[in-house]
């Protein structure tokens, strides 16, 4: 079994072959850091994060470049608007995308580059365009890439050429290109990319990188000239890695991706979040409404990245309750009885077969939702396995332990769940302390006190389960 991948360039599933096993090479583009991420970005950077495990998973070594656009039109807007340098208004956000993505599960990045520290590799390239005849400088020292010199250009988006040129209204000598078509490389500083620090030297003058040069030059730095897989959100096809293509094979003349993939935009109640629409959703609003980190990698991975996806506060409840559901299977594996002469309970039986199901399924282009079933299916089967046997063989248990925590280690939800769940060892005693306030009161019969206590608890996220042997608690959110 092979993983395949839907490949745009293609339109196709294909089997996934690196460049030079075991080694594979990624780069994802990254958030434009002049705002906080929103959930669609995060389902576009969890798919980065599935496909990054997963690989490491299946036995492959990975490096996983994801880059932080910290200068283009919008970083320079932004901070000349509240009129503070460009790094003063950029840096709380790259922070801000770091720790939801810490938050949400998402392993770092080997490299996380910044745009702005690779200016100088950037004009490098620029020259290198240049001296091969498929860039110009224009009249106001903006350098522009020349479509008419690069035939193959559209290859990926499939867009005519031609066609595009009827499509752009606009003259050419309002922008100094030669033609309607072509795309900046580099475009001339003004005066308020100067204010807002957001200025270089090059050969054309002062000016600043375009935002497609950026990825190129960021990715051959880290990468080399032929990556394995190039991956973003759908709406990058075109016109952004259409001109990645065109600058990065220009330059090289080599082809630059092997494996391009690009994740379907989130919805959010039907319909597609901006901020205009007022659905505009950041995750630490939905942390600080008291929903878990979990739950929304939950829901963001819970249909195929290239299906749709509706984003609904049902269906994150709906995932809050999954996850549980995980918790307390895994609760019930590591606490339950064994015994070295229990009659066998068929566990192994179940594992196995889950986790090649699961296997299968992220191998058919990453199908989380089949995934996700497999992994419910192993839950399911595996309690009505205990509820039948009582104590079961060590051997057994192990092997219905680690097929979770194997799983996990691609899905991350029972860690995501446990990492945001863990309590100090204050709130430890605190807790304990409490439900032994409670067994007093229930001995004196005080039951309105007893109750006010569970509701305590329940506030902070705690909640109690009596049984015949004592009261068990459980954090199923953390309050700070
Ligand atoms: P940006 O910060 O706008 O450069 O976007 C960062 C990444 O998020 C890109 O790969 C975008 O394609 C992706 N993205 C933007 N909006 C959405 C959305 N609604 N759903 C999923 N991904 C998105
Ligand atoms: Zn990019």
């Amino acid at each position: 079994m092979t993983l395949k991948l839907y490949n745009t360039l293609s339109r196709s599933l294909e089997p996934f072959e690196p460049l030079s096993p075991p080694h594979v090479r990624v780069y994802g583009c990254g958030p434009t850091v002049y705002d906080f991420p929103h959930i669609g970005n995060y389902r576009t950077f969890l798919v980065y994060d599935l496909l990054h495990r997963y690989l490491e998973w299946s036995g492959y070594q990975v490096k996983f470049v994801v880059n932080l656009t910290d200068v283009d039109d919008r970083t320079i807007e932004a901070a000349g608007k509240r009129g503070v340098p460009l790094r003063e208004h950029t840096k709380p956000y790259a922070d801000a995308f770091l720790a939801d993505g810490r938050t949400l599960g998402i392993l770092p990045a080997d490299v996380h580059p910044l745009a702005t520290e690779y200016v100088e590799r950037m004009v490098t390239f620029v020259g290198k365009l240049v001296e091969k005849g498929l860039a110009y400088r224009a009249e106001d020292g903006s350098v522009y890439f020349s479509i008419a010199a690069f035939p193959t250009y559209g290859k990926l988006s499939r867009v005519d050429p031609e066609a595009l040129r009827a499509g752009v209204r606009v003259a050419v000598d309002d922008y100094g290109k030669d033609d309607v078509r072509d795309f900046a490389l580099w475009k001339a500083a003004k005066p308020a990319d100067e204010t807002a620090g957001a200025a270089w030297d090059s050969p054309w003058g002062r000016g600043r990188p375009g935002w497609h040069l950026e990825c190129s030059v960021m990715s051959i730095a880290e990468l080399g000239e032929t990556l394995d897989i190039h991956v973003g959100g759908e709406d990058l096809i075109f016109p952004h890695h259409e001109d990645e293509i065109a600058q990065s094979e220009g330059v090289t003349g080599k082809p630059f991706v092997r494996y391009w993939m690009h994740a379907k935009h989130l919805l959010v109640d039907g319909r597609k979040m901006s901020k205009s629409l007022g659905n505009f959703i950041v995750v630490r609003e939905l942390l600080e409404a008291g929903h878990e980190p979990a739950a929304i990698r939950h829901q963001l991975l819970s249909a195929q990245y290239r299906s749709e996806l509706n984003f609904t506060m049902e269906g994150l409840e709906a995932s809050g309750r999954a996850v549980q559901r995980l918790l307390d299977f895994e609760a019930r594996i590591e606490e339950g009885a064994t015994a070295a002469t229990a009659a066998p309970a068929g566990l192994p039986e179940i594992a196995a077969p889950a986790v090649a199901a699961f296997r299968a399924a992220l191998d058919e282009d990453l199908n989380t939702s089949d995934a996700l079933a497999a992994l419910f299916v192993l839950v399911g089967q595996g309690n009505a396995a205990l509820d039948r046997a009582g104590a079961v063989l060590p051997a057994e248990r192990d092997a219905l332990r680690d097929a979770l925590a194997s799983i996990d280690r691609v899905l991350g939800l029972i860690e995501v769940a446990r990492t945001s769940r863990a309590l100090d060892a204050g709130t430890i005693a605190w807790v304990d302390g409490m439900i032994g306030q409670r067994r007093t009161a229930r001995g004196a019969r005080d039951f309105a006190r007893a109750d006010a206590i569970r509701k305590e608890l329940a506030e902070r996220g705690i909640v109690l389960e009596d049984s015949a042997q004592g009261t068990r608690w459980k954090v199923v959110r953390k309050v700070e």
